[in-house]
């Protein structure tokens, strides 16, 4: 049988939003084996906890910019001095096996997805505040004082690109944000454009 093209999401939302935390749980309560996660390539050093080939996977300045060069990165960006890609051949080939693939990226890589791909679905999640935004990296405590100044300031212009995406999630109670994701996610699969080859195999029968 001849599946419809999956569909690529894009997520974004400033650092501490909770867009992994959404994500986490969403694949905890749902097991959704059609939607995979895109795991990045980044020059950051883990940070405890995280693992090579699952989080991330953690390379050089040198091997990121071979990336480069040989047009593995489907877009890259760099973010608080370190650089970070999404890796192309893998996503491309889910798609056309059908299968919807979710990038959890900051904003100027997604733009850069969005102009590629412009059918993309693009969600952006926000904090309920600024200052709440702040007191989660806080206690987070992965990073330090200085990088969590960096990753704020970052923050208004990020949240300034949210109005070039498709949805707005407000992750405010995290099993709302949950559900609200999950709706998206359902409705772009229902929708009649998805369904096309579904549509011939159902008249084959
Ligand atoms: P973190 O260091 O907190 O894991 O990620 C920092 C930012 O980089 C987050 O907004 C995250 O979504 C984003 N990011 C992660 N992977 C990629 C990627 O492949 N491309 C781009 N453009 N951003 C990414």
């Amino acid at each position: 049988m001849k599946t419809d093209k999956g569909t690529l999401f894009v997520f974004s939302g400033p650092s501490g939003t909770g867009k992994g935390t959404i994500l986490g749980e969403y694949f905890k309560k749902y097991n959704d084996n059609k939607l995979r996660y895109s795991v990045s390539a980044t020059t950051r050093s883990p940070r405890v906890g995280e693992t090579d080939g699952i989080n991330y996977y953690f390379v050089s300045q040198d091997k990121f910019k071979a990336m480069i060069d040989s047009d593995e990165l489907l877009e890259w960006a760099r973010f608080c001095d370190n650089y970070y890609g999404t890796p192309k051949k893998q996503i491309m080939d889910m798609l056309s096996d059908g299968i919807d693939v979710i990038l959890e990226i900051e904003t100027v890589g997604a733009m850069k997805i969005k102009a590629k791909i412009p059918e993309a679905v693009m969600i952006f999640v926000l904090p309920p505040s600024l200052s709440e935004l702040k007191s989660r990296l806080t206690s987070r405590g992965t990073e330090s004082a200085d990088v969590i100044k960096k990753r704020t300031d970052e923050a208004v212009r990020e949240i300034e690109q949210s109005v070039k995406y498709d949805y707005i999630i407000i992750n405010d109670k995290i099993e709302e944000a949950v559900e609200d994701f999950r709706t998206i996610v359902n409705s772009q699969r229902l929708k009649t454009n998805n369904n096309k080859n579904t549509i011939s195999e159902v008249l084959k029968k």
